[in-house]
């Protein structure tokens, strides 16, 4: 068990699906060739099937506590090969000698990929259409699967922070950790024939620096502490309102990643009348995050009619995100600005 745990909250209605996170944490740590399928944060489309393709729930551990092997996803399948584009052909060569300029294609038949179902969601339109965006990284779990999977002990749970890390130089590419893991976020690298996955930035956080992907965030939606700090974000979106909540709670590792679920905006009947009934139904919310998300949902519409009618609202303030430094509660430089 960790000493501290670290924790990330993200705030679901604030995220613009940008991908800002998940290229900076690509190029800051990430550039490998052998991982180049590879992201250790991706930001996927809800309702939708995600990257690696339907990745929730194989592995992670039974009643009784003990790992369930789950299945290792595939480069041809559940991840899908990255593709280029004919941009050559389309922006420099095309219109010679009264050629008709080519559309822009893929240079090859593709059939899965990350962010291959992005904004699609799901529902009628325009009646009862709808979706948002679940930013995914390692949870860094308090009882991490993929660690008790291995038969190497080459992943650590640090005692100072709770950051699960991968020793590569004691990896031994088994992939164990890989089945274990039912959020599927750790990858193997088949030319360094090991596994990989996020370390929290872990150089980042002991110089009192946010995580590139929380500071890199255009929608500021991202907050970054230790779950201890009463005086910090974390700890009052966690423990004091109870709306930030883990990610399928019921795979029993106790993610300490959590999000601040989305608020959905109403259906329409044919004449075009809001209805009152919410687009994103509670039962897909409660099979994401479990049932405390109608309570988090309730007192999020509650808080939010309180600051609307003029009233103070400390949780919507903190969800505000006015001063965006007071979102990285990493002690050793809470006046961080990088
Ligand atoms: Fe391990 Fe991270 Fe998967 Fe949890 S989410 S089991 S810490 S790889
Ligand atoms: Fe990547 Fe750092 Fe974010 Fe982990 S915390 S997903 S390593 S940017
Ligand atoms: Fe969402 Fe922020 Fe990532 Fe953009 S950078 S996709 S807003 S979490």
């Amino acid at each position: 068990m960790a000493k501290r745990q670290i924790a990330m909250v993200l705030d679901l209605n604030k995220c613009i699906g940008c991908q800002t996170c998940t290229i900076a944490c690509k190029k800051l740590w990430n550039t490998d060739t052998g991982t180049g399928y590879a992201y250790w944060n991706n930001v996927e489309t809800l309702p939708g099937a995600g990257y690696p393709k339907e990745w929730s729930g194989s592995g992670g551990r039974t009643s009784d506590g003990e790992v369930k092997r789950g299945q290792i996803p595939t480069l041809d399948g559940e991840y899908g090969r990255a593709w280029s584009f004919n941009h050559d052909k389309v922006f420099f060569r095309s219109g010679d000698g009264g050629e008709k300029k080519p559309w822009l294609r893929p240079d090859r038949k593709a059939q899965w990929g990350a962010n291959w179902d992005e904004d699609l969601g799901a529902g009628e339109y325009p009646q009862e259409n709808h979706y948002f965006y679940l930013p995914r990284l390692c949870n860094h779990c308090t009882h991490p699967a993929c660690l008790d999977a291995c038969p190497r002990a080459a992943i650590e749970k640090r005692e100072e922070d709770g950051i699960v890390l991968v020793d590569q130089d004691r990896c031994n590419g088994y992939r164990f950790c890989v089945e274990a893991c039912p959020y599927k976020k750790v990858y193997f690298d088949p030319q360094r024939q090991v596994t990989t996955k996020c370390i929290f930035c872990l150089p980042r956080v002991e110089e009192g620096v946010a995580p590139a992907c929380a500071r890199q965030c255009p929608g500021r939606l991202r907050f970054v502490g230790y779950l201890d700090d009463e005086e910090a974000p974390i700890w009052k979106l966690v423990h004091k309102y109870g709306v930030a909540l883990p990610l399928h709670p019921e795979f029993g590792l106790e993610p300490n990643v959590y999000y601040v679920p989305p608020m959905s905006p109403e259906k329409l009947d044919s004449e075009g009348r809001p209805t009152g009934e919410s687009r994103i139904p509670m039962d897909y919310l409660v099979s994401l995050f479990g049932s405390r998300v109608k309570d988090a949902v309730k007192i999020l519409e509650d808080e939010r009619e309180k600051r609307k009618s003029g009233n103070p609202s400390e949780l919507m303030d903190l969800l505000i995100a006015y001063d965006w430094n007071e979102s990285f509660a990493l002690e050793s430089n809470r006046k961080e600005v990088i």
